[in-house]
């Protein structure tokens, strides 16, 4: 078990001693990026703390119903106000992202920004541009990281129900409800605490996995039906979507989120990869069972990484040729995945 502790001290006083608290999550914010930024705000609120949010680009929309929200500046839709939000910080925290390009277009001002810096992640890696790092990849969340570190200040009393569901939503959705990453027994007791709050879990859920559009359904079943190729020689199978078919059903942000993970339910199917093309990249996820090192793979033949079993990357390429480079990979790669899990 990791020890927190040489954390907390120093997160503590910077809570205590700066007058103006900045929050910041990554580009393209999922649930865990919003959830941990969510609870940050409202244990600080909760402190009668100054704190502000701020968010690169757009939330999704399974993500808009949570308490605080409101509160998110988005920097591409209110610049001026965002770089003065960021000029005017003492104190920085940069929530569930470790490299500075996920700051998007705020990364030259926070990077000249004079406030202290601080990263809570749980990603592999931490880039070195923060004045103190925690970065915990043990966990299955930053959700999950936060709410440890504000226990071990011993400061639980703050702990609302806004708090809660806004921590319930990043684990939740960074564990894909429980099926993947790295939670354990001490997840489970978390989320055993918030639910003693009296968070309606079933409500939420809903909220996050049953509140698609039609058009985003039907993009699923044709993704699946025509888009997916499975190659039991590699234990792998990929999905690609191209702007058209993108645009035939109406695509808006998010609609392809959770598609890399379908072909792994797959009898025998150990890897799993997405492409979409985008206006001049092709965007590739990538999703792994066991220990093929999805990361890896990523760095290597990609330029990408992230986690051992969720990974991404962005090839600057066509779709077409984006593919080719993927085949001759596994080509390469074939021998190092696992007979059974
Ligand atoms: P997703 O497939 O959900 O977009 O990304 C899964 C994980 O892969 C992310 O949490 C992140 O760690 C990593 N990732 C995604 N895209 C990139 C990328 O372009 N570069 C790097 N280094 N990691 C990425
Ligand atoms: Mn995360």
């Amino acid at each position: 078990m990791i020890d927190l502790s040489k954390y907390t001290k120093e997160l503590s006083n910077l809570f205590s001693s700066s007058g103006n608290i900045l929050l910041i999550s990554h580009i393209n914010p999922d649930g865990d990026a919003i959830g941990s930024q969510l609870a940050l705000y409202h244990y600080l609120k909760a402190k009668d703390k100054d704190v502000h949010m701020l968010t690169p680009n757009y939330l999704q929309e399974f993500l808009k119903w949570m308490d605080g929200v409101d509160q998110i500046k988005i920097f591409i839709k209110e610049r001026k106000q965002c770089r003065k939000l960021i000029a005017d910080a003492d104190l920085i925290v940069m929530l569930d992202f470790n490299q500075p390009n996920r700051l998007g277009e705020a990364e030259e001002y926070v990077k000249e920004s004079h406030a202290f810096k601080v990263i809570i992640d749980h990603h592999l890696d931490p880039g070195d541009f923060a004045d103190l790092i925690i970065s915990v990849p043990s966990k299955c969340s930053t959700s999950e990281l936060v709410h440890e570190l504000i226990c071990e200040i011993n400061e639980s009393q703050f702990i609302n129900r806004s708090y809660a569901e806004a921590l319930y939503v990043g684990i939740v959705t960074d564990t894909g409800n429980f099926e993947h990453g790295a939670y354990s027994s001490r997840t489970f007791r978390i989320v055993a605490d918030l639910l003693d709050t009296g968070i309606e879990k079933e409500k939420i859920l809903n909220l996050i996995y049953n509140n698609f559009s039609s058009d985003r359904i039907r993009l699923q079943g044709y993704a699946l039906n025509k888009r997916m190729v499975v190659l039991p020689e590699f234990k792998t199978a990929y999905i690609s979507l191209s702007k058209d078919d993108l645009k035939e059903y109406n695509h808006v942000k998010g609609d392809t989120e959770g598609f890399v993970n379908m072909p792994l339910s797959i009898k025998g199917i150990h890897f799993a990869a997405l492409f979409i093309e985008k206006d001049n990249f092709i965007k590739l996820s990538f999703r792994s069972k066991g220990c093929f090192p999805s990361n890896e793979f990523a760095a290597q033949y990609f330029s990408g990484g992230g986690h051992l079993n969720a990974s991404g990357g962005e090839f600057f390429d066509t779709l077409e040729n984006t593919i080719e480079v993927f085949l001759k990979a596994l080509k390469e790669y074939g021998g190092r995945f696992e007979d059974d899990l």
